[in-house]
């Protein structure tokens, strides 16, 4: 068992072994094993083949970008029925879960099918083909992808968590910032929960994921860049002046916490989308201290929950918004003097039962069209939050 101060006494971390050498870690914040009175010593004797190893990632000569090749994810599981969910403890369902514990609290363990892995696989090198040619150049797929488990209750929502194990998932996520960051070959981590069938989702039970890349991802790049500019230019933080300049306007402000503030950003791409940014300039969520993890939880916890009361059904019962939800943190070894954290929170539902689709503009040149005017997303977002403290 391996313990950190930081995430010690209010939670306790067991570090084990799945049957075929994946790691597990269970981060307990109730009793009997936040006080260490009952161990995690359950074994998985699921006959499991051989780990899986890296994939290959091939480079994109027109854009810099890496994309994966992970063909072996096309065989992952895809809806499976609820007595047969691989996130649920064991010992519920009709077969042997991921987890061979029969209860927990919130898990953490290296994805089946992953799209980044330690190790290398031959195979995928020979795939890509041994070409000399440096326009098609190829490199395993390095690093870590990791599922998390919010709750062992098959039917909850992230929303529907407790302040206490949602902070407890914040504690997690900064774990495993820190331990991801300090392997070798990882230059990005990025926790995100994909939320709602219209997402894409495969699995029901309520969890998120944290790649951890090999390199810094496009879209960080374009984010690192920016600040950097601003940062030669003015000498401060441009995520800390985008901040105060969103306080000014007001207008699109839909939290306004001591540690936190939630916003519809003033040139959103998303029918619905929100930043949630500390007030405090921090690179990553190692960095967030023990208060500003408390109030986190609570205001991300108020935040999910007008954003299930944002659409409402004909007969005027909210509509469970599907979203993507990403944490944007420093790359690992660049920009950290620059980088800020920042949580972004977007759903495709443009209307009750409409999606948008990333179509012509959006996927063909990266050009966005957003049909909905960001100070109304935030006007219904303070709305339906007035509507809640009324009840
Ligand atoms: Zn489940």
């Amino acid at each position: 068992m391996t313990e950190h101060p930081e995430t010690s006494p209010r939670v306790r971390r067991t570090s084990t072994t799945l049957a075929d050498g994946r790691e597990l870690i269970y981060f307990d914040d109730s009793e009997p094993y936040l006080s260490g009175t009952q161990t995690r010593e359950v074994v998985d004797e699921r006959p499991l083949d051989e780990r899986p190893t890296a994939g290959t990632m091939r480079l994109d000569a027109l854009t810099g970008d890496w994309v994966s090749i992970a063909d072996h994810r096309q065989n992952r599981t895809f809806m499976p029925p609820t007595d047969e969910c691989p996130l649920c403890p064991s010992g519920g369902g009709t077969m042997p879960s991921e987890i061979p514990a029969h209860e927990y609290d919130v898990v953490v363990f290296e994805n089946r099918f992953p799209s980044f892995a330690s190790g290398s696989s031959a195979a995928g090198t020979s795939a890509a083909g041994a070409s000399a040619n440096p326009l098609l150049a190829h490199a395993p797929a390095v690093g870590r992808c990791e599922v998390v488990c919010f709750t062992s209750d098959h039917n909850a929502r992230f929303s529907s968590l407790s302040p206490t194990r949602a902070r407890t998932v914040v504690d997690v996520w900064a774990d495993r910032t820190r331990e991801l960051s300090a392997i070798d070959a990882v230059e990005h981590v990025f926790p995100f929960e994909n939320c709602g069938e219209e997402i894409g989702v495969t699995l029901h039970h309520p969890h998120g994921q944290i790649y951890a890349y090999p390199f810094v991802p496009a879209r960080t790049t374009s984010l690192l860049q920016r600040a950097t500019e601003h940062h030669q230019r003015t000498g401060r933080l441009l995520g800390a002046d985008l901040l105060a300049a969103e306080l000014d306007a007001g207008s699109r402000v839909v939290i306004r916490g001591t540690a936190w503030t939630a916003y519809v950003p003033y040139a959103a791409r998303w029918p619905v989308e929100v930043h949630l940014v500390p007030n405090r300039d921090v690179p990553d969520l190692v960095a967030l201290d023990s208060a500003e993890r408390d109030e986190l939880a609570e205001v991300y916890l108020d935040l999910l929950r007008r954003l299930d009361r944002y659409y409402e059904g004909p007969d005027g019962s909210p509509i469970a918004l599907p979203y993507i939800a990403g944490w944007h943190q420093a790359p690992v070894r660049q920009g950290r003097d620059v980088s800020r954290l920042h949580l972004q929170v977007m759903s495709v539902l443009r209307a009750p039962g409409r999606l948008k689709y990333l179509a012509g503009s959006e996927s063909g040149v990266g050009a966005w069209i957003n049909d909905v005017a960001p100070e109304a997303v935030a006007a219904r977002l303070r709305q339906v939050g007035r509507a809640a403290d009324a009840l």
